[in-house]
């Protein structure tokens, strides 16, 4: 089988905050773009997605998807939309981040997948192999993590993640890809936990988020500190928390929780109770209009 793959169209699978912005990222760089989500409980089946991309459309101070490119991507779901993954070439599963869903999934599209379709994750940070693991055996090899940054449309870095059987000529195929349409660069990282940047990044949150507690600084005078101070106009601490998404954030410390024992700081790899306890009231940050802060 031939391992150069022409990566015309794309399905994302997901339409949250990574997912349809990595779709609105794809079609606006013209190509066609398949955006699944589940099937709505109630509503019209491919609810989630058309909210998601309304969303896009009203976001200031641009949109992030051009009108004139809005006819490249179909909303879709995994209830009765699963053969058109049958014309994709690359797949990009950007669900929630959780090993025993994402499994799940890969369980549901598998069959439906072309012979020489690419299946790549956005996790940021659960076990590739972990993932690999979950996918037929000939499918392995067309495997990989593809780690996008939020937001991917201005972040230029992505995190290519291969495995052991992962195809070197399909990884240099999906690299020059993302370099040469998607405007990326790209990093090759190791399978470890939370793989470079977000094992930097979730250190450096925790961090300032146990000095805060130590020293009683309040949220926003950290973010004024760690925000337009240093010359960061929003991106602070705090607030970038709550663009992630709190359920999310939780998930990328609960990936290192317990791991690195070796880490002289891996005590402090825990989500605090204090956030656990926003998530908990549904507060989930900028995506449900309620986080660390209020509103955005
Ligand atoms: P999100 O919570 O905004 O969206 C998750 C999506 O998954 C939703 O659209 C939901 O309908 C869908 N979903 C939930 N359960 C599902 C299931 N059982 N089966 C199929 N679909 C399901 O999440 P997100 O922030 O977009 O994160 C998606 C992925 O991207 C995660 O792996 C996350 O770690 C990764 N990621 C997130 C960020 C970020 O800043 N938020 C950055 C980089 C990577």
């Amino acid at each position: 089988m031939a391992n150069t793959v022409h990566i015309r169209r794309v399905a994302v699978l997901g339409a949250g905050v990574m997912g349809a912005q990595i779709a609105a990222h794809l079609v606006n760089a013209g190509i066609e773009t398949f955006l699944f989500d589940l099937p709505a409980k109630d509503g019209p089946a491919n609810g989630i997605v058309l909210k998601a991309l309304d969303n896009l459309k009203k976001l200031k101070p641009a949109p992030l998807m051009s009108a004139s490119r809005a006819e490249l991507i179909q909303p879709a779901n995994y209830g009765s939309d699963l053969e058109l993954l049958r014309s994709c070439d690359l797949v990009i599963e950007a669900i929630a981040e959780r090993l025993d869903w994402k499994l799940d999934l890969y369980h549901k599209i598998a069959p439906h997948l072309a012979e020489h379709a690419i299946l790549a994750t956005n996790t940021s940070g659960l076990s590739i192999q972990s993932l690999a693991d979950g996918v037929p055996a000939e499918l392995q090899r067309r495997f990989c993590g593809i780690h996008f940054f939020n937001p991917p449309r201005y972040m230029y870095l992505v995190e290519l993640i291969p495995l052991l059987k992962t195809d070197a000529a399909l990884l240099d195929n999906l690299e020059t890809f993302l370099v040469t349409r998607l405007g990326k660069g790209v990093v090759r990282a190791k399978d470890t936990p939370n793989f470079l940047a977000n094992r930097i990044g979730v250190f450096s949150m925790l961090a300032t988020i146990h000095h805060a507690e130590q020293f009683g600084i309040r949220f926003d005078v950290v973010d004024d500190l760690t925000g337009p101070r240093m010359g960061r106009p929003k991106s602070a601490t705090f607030r970038t928390a709550d663009v992630v998404g709190l359920d999310t954030f939780a998930h990328v410390v609960d990936t290192m929780t317990g791991k690195l024992a070796g880490d002289p700081w891996h005590a402090h790899y825990k989500v605090p109770g204090w956030l656990a306890g926003l998530i908990e009231q549904g507060a989930l940050g900028q995506k449900a209009k309620a986080g660390i802060y209020k509103k955005d």
